[in-house]
């Protein structure tokens, strides 16, 4: 790279500079700018082509081309050299043109008489707005300091086009970020929220790409940089040892802030005029757009890394921190990538929604926001680049959408599904403290889920019988090391307390599967779901459970107790299990401590085969309860996560009704308690079947049940009962829509 090269590409902003200072209308401004980079890059031709919708280019300004074109000329993405860079991202850099794959003559243009084409990517953090072009008569080919120059022009186009600098009539994307934008995600968390944004990671906003002075700003790249690397070296000297992931992620990141090639590449970016901002975004640009191209997992997360790396650089140097100063609106819709299930405890109830572009809906993210009963969707891709702080956003968890900036139509409609809600939730509120009667006098008791603190005051606003299910895996999910034996004790004679009189049936430790502990070594199963996971995990590595076991001892303090073990496959695995508790109740006794003046202890069924075991098995537990999430999806052999096979087969399937029907019968036959805790005990229209089959119990999340309550109280069980018997001897796959009839003609 020579210094005139650097001079010249530094005039060449300056000048870009100054037209983009001037008071000139959107259209004006972009002919100005194409004439100028043509003029200063000694080429025929530049233009400038945007994006009409998603997959149509403009020509929306031109210096050299027939003036006649502009907004005329259209193009497919992937269509002609145009199209091809903006689908491929790739630059491409011709002598011939004409004579190139893909090139597609368009008269109106008079481009013909153009051999040379160079065309270079708009793009901002991986999204592409567009293509910048120059071409010139004679056949040559451009030099790489002509790319490169050309590149760093299109960066800063880029980020004029995200101030919103471009507003001309015809400009394809004028005022971006003032548009309604429509997100189809999936919904983790049913309910709907109006609000306002906060980004859980505000985007910097860059507003001065063009360096005034590049050797300041080369000082201040490389004092940022300094500060960078400390702060990287403190999180490492603080990591936990034992976080192997975390490790690994924070070695990445010392990695990448050490690199040499990244700062010599920003040092160049600067020293050709870019501000240090600028620069870094341009690396941070081409990871990500490389990001989308990369299909091995370890490097695409390693790319998101550098990613994290370029966001926490930026903020050092715009000084735009996490805390930008901006306000948390009253009622805030928290968007963020991802995040961990401890921040999101942090925010706690202040959420109105929540709107992640990656997640699951098995999430630990997920399970905070349900157990805190926040409106969620995941998958709302691309939604952090394009949601501000402060935008009016709309979140249908029910739906899995999301209206960023809604028109005024789309506002009262959604005004409309809310007030319905909060009519219901009224009515809800109104039958809290009545019991889950039917019409036929039968009682049905409900409970709820829990596995939070957060979840503790939903025992009373809910109305709630107990805690039928406490997920304890939850509180050593949302840690970053193992709790401590008195930490846990505390913990649950803290929910025990809040349950007073009712009983709370805790489950123990249900990891494996989806449920990751970050802090112990991943076992790589070719089937995790089918694996090593839950009951199975404690017989054969029992001290977890062993201290989890005292613990719940220690907090029943003479109390009651009901623990249930997950996953129980056949009777064998119960008895050990059931063997280790009592022989923790020895251990305590010989240690002193009370033992709980009753215990009871009972059984997940969520494997067909226990539905089968003898009926000694029925016998010798306390209880069962059907875990209908982990039981439906060994029933269909259909992946409860994978949304392709998810939806797939309904619970109210005469198949499973039968299947559940025969599970009940036997419980009567043995005298076994039978109760339900999966999420279809939560679904009106299910529970009631459930209901009407047998089931005398059911738990669910807290915002069930009231409307589980409301249907349960207008249904006749014994009709539905023959309406179920009637579909399911006429032959339906599903008795769904027969119950559906029935219900529509009552309710
Ligand atoms: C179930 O499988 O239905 C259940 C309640 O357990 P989890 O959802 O925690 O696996
Ligand atoms: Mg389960």
């Amino acid at each position: 790279m020579t210094q005139d090269f650097e001079t010249d590409s530094r005039q060449m902003l300056g000048r870009l500079r100054a037209v983009m200072a001037e008071d000139a209308a959107g259209q004006q401004r972009l002919d100005k700018i194409t004439t100028l980079i043509a003029e200063e890059m000694r080429t025929e031709v530049c233009s400038i082509y945007l994006f009409r919708d998603e997959d149509t280019l403009e020509l929306c300004a031109t210096e050299g081309l027939n003036p006649g074109a502009v907004h005329e000329t259209r193009m497919k993405l992937g269509e002609g050299l145009v199209g091809r860079v903006a689908r491929t991202g790739k630059i491409i850099n011709t002598d011939d043109a004409p004579g190139t794959r893909g090139f597609r003559y368009m008269p109106e243009t008079g481009e013909e008489a153009y051999s040379a084409f160079l065309g270079v990517p708009i793009q901002r953090l991986g999204e592409m707005l567009g293509v910048l072009v120059v071409q010139s008569k004679d056949a040559r080919s451009y030099s790489d300091d002509e790319i490169y120059a050309l590149e760093v022009v299109a960066m800063v186009i880029a980020e004029m086009a995200e101030l919103g600098a471009f507003v001309g009539e015809g400009a394809a994307m004028s005022a971006r970020h003032q548009q309604p934008v429509l997100f189809r995600g999936t919904g983790g968390q049913e309910g709907a929220a109006q609000g306002h944004v906060w980004l859980h990671e505000p985007r910097v906003v860059v507003t001065n790409p063009i360096a005034d002075d590049p050797h300041r700003e080369l000082e201040r790249l490389r004092e940022s940089v300094d500060e960078l690397r400390i702060g990287v070296d403190r999180m490492l000297s603080n990591a936990a040892s034992g976080d192997k992931d975390q490790l690994q992620v924070l070695e990445a990141y010392r990695m990448f802030a050490n690199s040499k090639g990244w700062l010599r590449r920003m040092e160049e970016d600067i020293s050709r005029g870019l501000s240090a901002e600028a620069a870094v975004e341009k690396e941070q640009s081409t990871a990500r757009a490389r990001m989308g191209q990369v299909s091995d997992a370890y490097l695409r997360d390693r790319l998101h890394d550098l990613d994290d790396l370029s966001n926490r650089l930026l903020r050092i140097l715009t000084g735009q921190g996490t805390l930008t100063g901006a306000d948390m609106p009253a009622d805030p819709i928290l968007i963020a990538r991802n995040i961990g299930p401890a921040e999101l405890l942090d925010y706690g109830r202040a959420l109105k929604g929540i709107v992640l572009e990656e997640g699951s809906v098995g999430s630990h993210a997920a399970i905070v926001a349900r157990a805190l009963a926040i409106p969620l969707v995941i998958h709302a891709s691309r939604i952090t680049t394009e949601a501000l702080n402060g935008d009016h956003i709309l979140v249908d968890g029910d739906q899995g959408a999301v209206h960023l900036r809604p028109d005024d139509t789309v506002v009262s409609a959604f005004r409309d599904k809310m007030a319905m809600q909060a009519q219901a939730q009224e009515r809800y509120a109104s039958i809290r403290d009545k019991p889950a009667e039917t019409l036929c006098g039968q009682r049905i008791t409900l409970k709820m889920n829990a596995g939070l603190m957060a979840d503790l005051p939903s025992l009373k606003s809910s109305g709630a019988e107990g805690v039928g299910l406490f997920r304890t895996e939850l509180q050593f999910l949302i840690r970053n090391h193992m709790p401590k034996r008195a930490e846990l004790s505390e913990l649950y004679a803290r929910v025990m307390d809040a349950a007073g009189d009712m009983r709370v049936v805790f489950r123990t430790l249900d990891i494996g599967s989806d449920k990751v502990l970050p802090y112990m070594k991943a076992v790589d199963e070719p089937n995790p779901a089918l694996g090593w996971r839950a009951v199975r995990v404690g017989l054969d590595k029992p001290g977890v459970m062993r201290m989890q076991l005292q613990a719940l001892i220690r907090a029943a303090a003479g109390r009651s107790l009901t623990i249930m073990f997950p996953f129980v496959a056949q009777r064998e695995e119960f008895t050990a299990a059931r063997a280790e508790m009592d022989k923790a109740l020895e251990r305590e006794r010989i240690l002193g401590h009370p033992l709980p003046e009753s215990l009871e202890v009972g059984a997940m069924l969520e494997t067909p085969s226990l539905a089968f075991a003898p009926d000694s098995f029925y016998r010798e537990v306390d209880f069962l309860s059907i875990g209908g999430n982990d039981l439906k999806q060994f029933f269909f052999a259909a992946d409860r996560e994978n949304e392709l096979v998810r939806r797939r087969y309904d619970t109210l399937n005469v198949s499973f009704l039968n299947f559940l029907e025969n599970i009940v019968q036997r419980c009567a036959v043995t005298d076994t308690r039978l109760s339900f805790c999966g999420e279809d005990a939560g679904r009106p229209i299910e529970a009631a079947c459930l209901a009407a089959i047998g089931i005398r119990s059911l738990s669910m999340r807290p915002a069930s049940i009231g409307p589980v309550k409301s249907i349960l109280r207008r249904t006749d069980l014994t009709e539905l009962r023959t309406v179920i018997d009637d579909a399911s001897a006429r032959g339906d796959q599903s008795v769904r829509p027969a119950v559906m009839e029935y219900l529509r003609g009552k309710l």
